[in-house]
């Protein structure tokens, strides 16, 4: 089949560096890339920056992918290589720091670190955009003419605000974290698609060596899907990404937004596979999100009626998720957790809540507030939040914390804050 729109399904076992850059050195070379004197922008995802690789497996864009791909370009003459992501749990120093890249890319030429928290943004106003009037401040870097090649490489994998993690997911980490929350809610899809319109990688890599099931984005369930999926279309690339976890793109907001507007395609049979076989021996059917927060028969839910799946809910059953999958369901009976707009709790059950062990999640639930601990916000701020319910609620420390090297975050923070002030 001849379609315009071309993706390659390279089969890959395992996460073996030097296996990984010879066999993208021969697709760059077969598609006609030359990387000669480019400058090559590389964004994977380090959502979750643990020094744990195990852990995080399923969950990262694992960092010896990056590795191979940096190494195939160098060795390709690419004049700059830069590794780029933004904050997420911490600084992007933070980030670089606990994934282990700088280790792995060790040696190889024109590699440099692109902390995009630290980077010039401009704002872009939207055209046609979904959000009306949306402006974005967006990377300078990649919008000035500055990068020839921007290469998108993330980790496929189930997410409960978005549905899947793939290529226009992201996207989202080219924006700074406030950014991010202010439409985290029932505009998240059309933010996702407002920033993809921006512009689209010329690559897509993603890493769907090991994917992730489930509820992510940190929550997922390793599955060994065995293969890398590229091409140059995003739309193309993610359409496939969802027919091998047997997900209908079609209900993938932000993929269906997309298509719409002629970015790519939404069928799978408008795209050519190469590769084919081997994708359909791997085809699975991955779990959807469990997007429910009644995880345990005593923990108590007022959820209003209108609330908005993509903000509130998400932010808690992702706690949720964190503290029973890691600690044991039973650490969260006796809770309570008030959500959403629209709630009609009586009083008498109201006078019954124990402060400390209520949570009253974001800016619709705040008539609420006295009797609770109370997350403000429209969504609330998911760090600091994670920090107010270990501290502020009866619940221990958020299971991510063991994670986190407290020595790292205060330094890299300081660090940061300089490259900040220097800037300016
Ligand atoms: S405060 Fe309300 S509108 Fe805002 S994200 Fe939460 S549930 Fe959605």
């Amino acid at each position: 089949m001849i379609s315009k729109y071309q993706v390659t399904v390279i089969p890959q076992e395992d996460y073996n560096s030097p296996e990984i850059s010879e066999k993208l050195g021969e697709y760059f070379d077969k598609n006609g890339y030359l990387f000669e004197e480019k400058s090559v922008l590389i964004k994977p995802s380090f959502v979750f920056p643990i020094g744990d690789s195990q852990k995080a497996i399923a969950i990262n864009t694992h960092v010896n992918l990056v590795a191979g791909i940096a190494k195939a370009l160098s060795d390709r003459g690419a004049r700059k290589i830069l590794i780029a992501e933004n904050r997420t749990m911490g600084t992007a120093r933070y980030a670089f720091n606990r994934v282990g890249i700088k280790k792995v890319v060790k040696g190889i030429r024109n590699v440099k670190f692109c902390y995009l928290d630290e980077k010039k943004r401009k704002n872009i106003f939207v055209k046609e955009p979904f959000i009306s009037n949306h402006v974005i401040k967006y990377p300078k870097l990649l919008v000035d003419g500055s990068i020839d090649y921007f290469i998108s490489v993330p980790k496929l994998k189930g997410n409960l605000y978005t549905d899947v993690t793939l290529s226009v997911k992201n996207n989202f980490g080219l924006i700074s974290k406030k950014e991010r929350l202010k439409y985290h809610d029932d505009r998240l899809h059309d933010h996702l698609s407002d920033i993809a319109l921006i512009r689209q990688p010329d690559l897509i890599i993603t890493d769907t060596i090991i994917s992730g099931e489930g509820n992510g984005p940190a929550e997922v369930k390793p599955i060994k899907t065995q293969m890398m999926i590229v091409g140059d279309n995003c739309l193309a690339v993610d359409v496939t990404c969802c027919y091998l976890i047997g997900k209908d793109p079609k209900e993938v907001q932000h993929l269906k937004n997309l298509a719409e507007r002629g970015i790519g395609p939404l069928n799978i049979n408008d795209i050519e596979i190469v590769n084919r076989d081997y994708l359909e021996v791997k085809k699975c059917n991955f779990v959807d999100q469990d997007r429910s927060l009644k995880v345990h028969p005593s923990l108590t839910i007022y959820q209003g009626k209108e609330v908005c799946i993509s903000g509130c809910p998400a932010f808690l059953r992702s706690y949720l998720d964190a503290y029973g999958k890691n600690l044991g369901w039973e650490i969260l009976s006796g809770m309570t957790i008030i959500v959403g707009k629209d709630l009609n709790i009586p009083e008498k059950e109201l006078e019954k809540l124990e402060k400390r062990k209520t949570i009253v999640y974001g800016d619709c639930a705040e008539q609420y507030k006295k009797y609770g601990v109370f997350f403000k916000g429209c969504p609330p701020d998911y760090v600091k939040a994670m920090f107010k319910i270990s501290t502020r609620t009866t619940l221990p420390n958020i299971p991510y914390f063991k994670y986190m090297s407290y020595p790292k975050y205060l330094t890299t923070w300081i660090v940061h804050l300089f490259q900040r002030i220097l800037r300016f």
